[in-house]
């Protein structure tokens, strides 16, 4: 429950920041509903336990219970969801945002402010541990940087500068495609869940670009584990991917009303259907905090993500 809570304290604190900046807009929040669609009566058992385990934990008028709620009727479900085929749905608050464009957001402003020196495309080749003046030493192909403290916010690539991190956090290649769609045709967020494993995740961004950005694919990639489970082959599309997505709309989405296949918003190898690295950790939660012999040396990294959306 505290790590319920926490996340979504994020779309109060997101909504605070990006009005407070002006950037909301720019970067295309959206709060919202979301749900978790159940496609098997497995997955409706386990979607449905979940939210009936919580409601007797911590009773109905917990305010977080209070958020949620379920749609048990099938034709309730796939109207709410849009999804063919949805036997039942759990739903809850959310928000969505463009990552990229929120970092650079955030970047542009701390940037005019004057305090960051800000040196992309420049990895840290290597990281001295403290020497007897107090300095650590960043080396880079532009030259060195001494400093007191360090951060490793480098998520998936942490153990190429911290070695001790290789059995503790890996790389998980995944998949995502944006596909061409007329604004507002998707009500809400959401995921279709088969079992525990299988799933497909999706939302619509707002006008000018209305695209579906749908990730998952499951269902095609458990029959090749080993493309996805320590794989760091970013620069490669998974065989069959952008044809599975190009058929999604019209298999899953009731009353689609698009081409079929559906059209990619940008070519394949141009951000229509791309593949990137999720981190996992050895215990599915994130190392954050100053790191074990390693005096001014500090990690936040092995954040897995969290579906797309914040919640
Ligand atoms: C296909 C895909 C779909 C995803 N979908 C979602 C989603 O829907 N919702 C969600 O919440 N999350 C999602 N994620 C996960 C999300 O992208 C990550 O959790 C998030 O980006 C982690 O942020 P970060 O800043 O910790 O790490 P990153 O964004 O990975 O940033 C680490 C940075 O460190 C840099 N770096 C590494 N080594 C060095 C070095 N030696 N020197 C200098 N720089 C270095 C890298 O270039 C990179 O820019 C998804 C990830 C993938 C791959």
């Amino acid at each position: 429950m505290d790590l319920i809570k926490h996340e979504i304290a994020h779309l109060e604190a997101f909504r605070d920041l990006l009005g407070e900046e002006g950037i909301a807009d720019e970067v295309c929040f959206r709060l919202g509903e979301t749900f978790d669609a159940a496609m098997s009566d497995e997955a409706w058992e386990r979607l449905k336990g979940a939210y009936e385990a919580m409601k007797k934990d911590h009773g109905e008028g917990h305010e977080v219970v209070r958020a949620c709620r379920l749609i048990e009727n099938l034709s309730d479900a796939e109207e709410f969801t849009q999804m063919k085929g949805c036997l039942g749905a759990v739903v809850h608050p959310t928000g969505q945002v463009w990552p990229y464009k929120f970092v650079h957001a955030l970047l542009r402003t701390v940037l005019k402010a004057g305090n960051l020196n800000l040196q992309a495309h420049t990895p840290a080749e290597t990281v001295s541990e403290r020497d007897e003046s107090g300095w650590i030493t960043v080396k880079t192909a532009r030259g060195d940087v001494r400093t007191k403290a360090v951060m490793h916010a480098t998520n998936r690539w942490a153990s190429h500068l911290l070695p001790e991190f290789s059995n503790l956090i890996f790389g998980s290649r995944s998949t995502l495609a944006s596909i061409k769609a007329r604004e507002g045709f998707i009500k809400h967020t959401g995921a279709q869940h088969w079992d525990s494993m299988v799933n497909n995740y999706h939302l619509q961004l707002p006008p000018p670009y209305n695209s579906i950005i749908i990730g998952g694919a499951r269902s095609l990639l458990v029959h090749s584990p080993q493309d996805c489970y320590r794989n760091d082959e970013e620069d490669k599309q998974f065989d069959g991917v952008p044809e599975f997505f190009q058929s999604w709309p019209k298999s899953d989405i009731t009353e689609w009303p698009g081409s079929h296949p559906a059209e990619l918003a940008r070519n394949v190898d141009d951000g229509g259907c791309w593949s990137g690295i999720e981190s996992m950790s050895i215990d599915a939660f994130p190392f954050v905090g100053d790191i074990p012999d390693r005096d001014g040396h500090f990690v936040a990294a092995g954040f897995s993500g969290h579906g797309t959306c914040f919640l």
